[in-house]
């Protein structure tokens, strides 16, 4: 029981050290972010930190799909390491047999064009636009962004394997699918997962309905 009680007290003063310690930082806090309480602003960027993929036109591609499971792309890379992911990441869904990239050299007909940006402005790691028809509802075009911003920037922390996933999902909206909460590759935040077995079979689904 005594131990107990001291337990406590050590506990209280740590807690009263601590709070010391902020009361005595406090003024330095405030001339850095301009405010005695930093939280929302360090929230705020510890989330662009982790989080850069946000949605933006990402819902646009809903319900809409390519006439089949296959489409054609090209890709608008000159930098290696884009490259080298957009590759691998095609290769790792046409490995899924849900649907089927076609590489060509014919930007004028290909239906996905994979290319690069570079914008601080949007906190979107990756970006895509779908054009569709009005009538037959078919996707006829999807022009994946990549954003080395965030990509190549060692600070934000993306590696080959990130750049991939971020390749994946950016994808994955190219040919209808929207974003999904939980161990997804359409998890909106983050890049973390890869393709998923789950996510195989709502592409399959998408396809096998028309
Ligand atoms: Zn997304």
């Amino acid at each position: 029981m005594k131990r107990f009680f001291k337990t406590i007290l050590v506990l209280a003063f740590l807690f009263i050290g601590l709070d010391f310690a902020y009361q005595k930082a406090a003024p330095e806090i405030e001339k850095t972010f301009g405010t005695r309480n930093p939280l929302p602003y360090l929230t705020a960027k510890v989330q662009q930190f982790i989080s850069p993929e946000k949605i933006q036109n990402d819902n646009n591609a809903k319900g809409h799909t390519f006439e089949s499971n296959t489409a054609t792309v090209y890709l608008d890379l000159s930098n290696p390491t884009l490259k080298q992911a957009a590759i691998d990441g095609i290769n790792i869904w046409n490995n899924t047999g849900a649907f089927n990239f076609k590489m060509t050299n014919d930007k004028n007909n290909a239906k996905i064009i994979i290319k690069a940006m570079n914008d601080g402005q949007t906190n979107a790691a990756g970006l895509t636009d779908t054009q569709y028809n009005s009538l037959t509802g078919h996707l006829i075009k999807a022009t994946v962004n990549l954003n080395s911003y965030y990509l190549l920037n060692p600070s934000y922390g993306y590696n080959h394997g990130r750049i991939v996933n971020t390749v994946e999902h950016e994808l994955g909206h190219a040919i209808g699918l929207v974003h999904k909460d939980g161990i997804s590759v359409m998890y909106p935040q983050g890049s973390f997962y890869t393709i998923q077995p789950s996510d195989v079979e709502d592409v399959k689904k998408l396809y096998q309905e028309q």
